[in-house]
């Protein structure tokens, strides 16, 4: 997940606690159940149950994932082993039958080269001492020259603290932004308002940096947990080296720094290799009655390169891969066209929806739906919507179809619910961002530990129950979601 999703998410898990459908709204309204009763047929409800009933029965999810991360690995744009993920998932969308197209997306290289930090000047240094740092390299990085640069270091817990500073003090030096993830607030449901108010500074701390003069940026790890990781992702580009330290290094620094005067040692290599070809893996399961309307169901096939993107999202694709496996294993032959896409490049610019968005500008009008799941493989609750206040009881008799394990929740946002079906979210088509339980997400996003243990089977089984669910019934609904 980027930063623009930042907003997103924020605005996501605000709705999840306080917003209410109007009551007009509500699945229960008998008026507001009219259109649905008429547009699920018996056997599309019998389906629907089926569906939902194989996926939790089923570990194919699960195996998808094991293989992205355990066998494959890591996952960056414009890594070999990147590649690999595409045919394979290519591969495997062949096999359940599906008309799978390689699109050709240019993306930005991710080489991460040496990184290292220490404080070599700091108040009460025993002699000889020097602090090791534990950092990263975030994905906009400017490299540092080979062997490195020493400089003072400036710690800030704000913007407005950096611009008061002004460039007398700032130039030259290295800024470290020290403001903490909440995770008191990720824990009490508010993991998007948490995620919102820190990582403003990874996405944009290096540019305000540099525009005062500062030779390097640092900022405090965005995301929970208390066990020194450090989490990347990518800022704007900025012209200066720009890391991550880990919380418990960035509350060292400052408590040094409160006391006098900090340097530091700071080596940060990663840089990117513009314009590779890499691609979106699109798998058409084509429909018996309209195969020109589309329902996306999609996650992305890229990662950072410090975990193996278990939750980020290797989950998201297989879950995908799973609504196409369910239909193909059980026969079904939905009206129109379910399409999987394994998007590139989320994490470092977005190139993969941006030319999903130009090659298929001319079908948006027959995209029916979309779905994403990027928010890990933790328990569904149900999907964040954007699309028409009409189209929302349509939805009611699937929703009724996910209560059994609590995946019911429609939630409706004004904003896309996933970063990849943004440009199809904002030219109307119905999106939907799968709401999963995120209370931990952000304690191993883009950390080491985006690993496979982190993925839950029996979530991932709920994950993909839901998706499938949802995205056959908006294939198979007789007539599509108004918009
Ligand atoms: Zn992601």
């Amino acid at each position: 997940m980027r930063t623009v999703i930042a907003v997103l998410t924020l605005l996501l898990a605000s709705i999840l606690v306080f917003a209410q459908n109007k009551p007009a709204r509500s699945s229960y309204d008998a008026e507001a159940m009219a259109p649905p009763v008429k547009t699920y047929s018996p056997e599309l409800m019998k389906t629907l149950g089926t569906l939902r009933d194989a996926a939790l029965g089923d570990d194919y999810a699960y195996r998808q994932v094991a293989y992205l991360t355990d066998n494959i690995g890591p996952r960056p744009t414009g890594w070999s082993q990147t590649d690999a993920a595409v045919h394979y998932v290519a591969e495997q969308l062949r096999m359940l039958g599906l008309e799978v197209h390689l699109e050709e997306v240019h993306v930005p290289r991710w080489i991460r080269g040496a990184e290292s930090a220490e404080l070599v000047e700091y108040p009460g240094r025993a002699e000889g001492a020097v602090q090791r740092i534990v950092l990263t390299a975030l994905g906009g990085n400017t490299p540092t020259p080979e062997g490195g640069i020493t400089a003072p270091l400036v710690v800030v817990h704000n913007f407005d603290e950096l611009k008061t500073l002004g460039r007398e003090r700032v130039e030259g030096k290295i800024v470290l932004f020290d403001v903490p993830f909440d995770e008191k607030k990720a824990m009490a449901g508010f993991w998007g308002e948490a995620y919102g108010e820190a990582v403003d500074y990874r996405g944009r701390g290096a540019k305000e940096a540099a525009a005062l003069g500062a030779i390097a940026c640092l900022v405090r790890s965005v995301g929970g947990a208390d066990h020194r990781l450090a989490h990347t992702g990518h800022n704007t580009p900025a012209g200066i080296p720009a890391g991550a330290v880990t919380g418990e290094d960035a509350a060292l620094i400052a408590r040094l720094a409160a006391q006098g005067k900090v340097r530091m040692h700071l080596v940060l290599q990663a840089h990117t290799q513009e314009d590779r070809v890499s691609f979106n893996v699109i798998g058409d399961l084509k429909g018996s009655e309209h195969p020109e309307q589309v329902v996306v169901v999609s996650g992305h096939l890229d990662s950072w390169d410090l975990g193996t993107g278990a939750i980020d999202d290797a989950a998201g694709v297989a879950v995908a891969m799973e609504t196409a496996e369910l239909v193909h294993r059980l026969g079904l032959h939905p009206r129109r066209t379910i399409r999987v896409i394994a998007w590139m490049d989320e994490e470092n610019g977005g190139h993969g929806h941006d030319t999903y968005a130009k090659d298929y500008a001319a079908e948006f009008s027959n995209h029916v739906a979309a779905i994403e799941s990027d928010l890990g493989s933790d328990h569904p609750l149900g999907f964040a919507v954007k699309a028409v206040p009409d189209a929302l009881p349509w939805l009611a008799p699937a929703q009724e179809i996910l209560r059994s394990f609590g995946a019911n929740l429609i939630k409706p946002t004004e904003h896309s619910p996933g970063a990849d079906i943004s440009p199809l979210a904002g030219a109307g088509v119905p999106a939907f961002g799968v709401i999963e339980d995120g209370r931990t997400y952000f304690n191993y996003h883009h950390t080491a530990a985006d690993t496979l243990d982190k993925v839950n089977p029996q979530s991932l089984r709920e994950n993909a129950a839901a998706m499938a669910v949802m995205g056959y019934a908006l294939a198979d609904m007789e007539q599509v979601l108004p918009r």
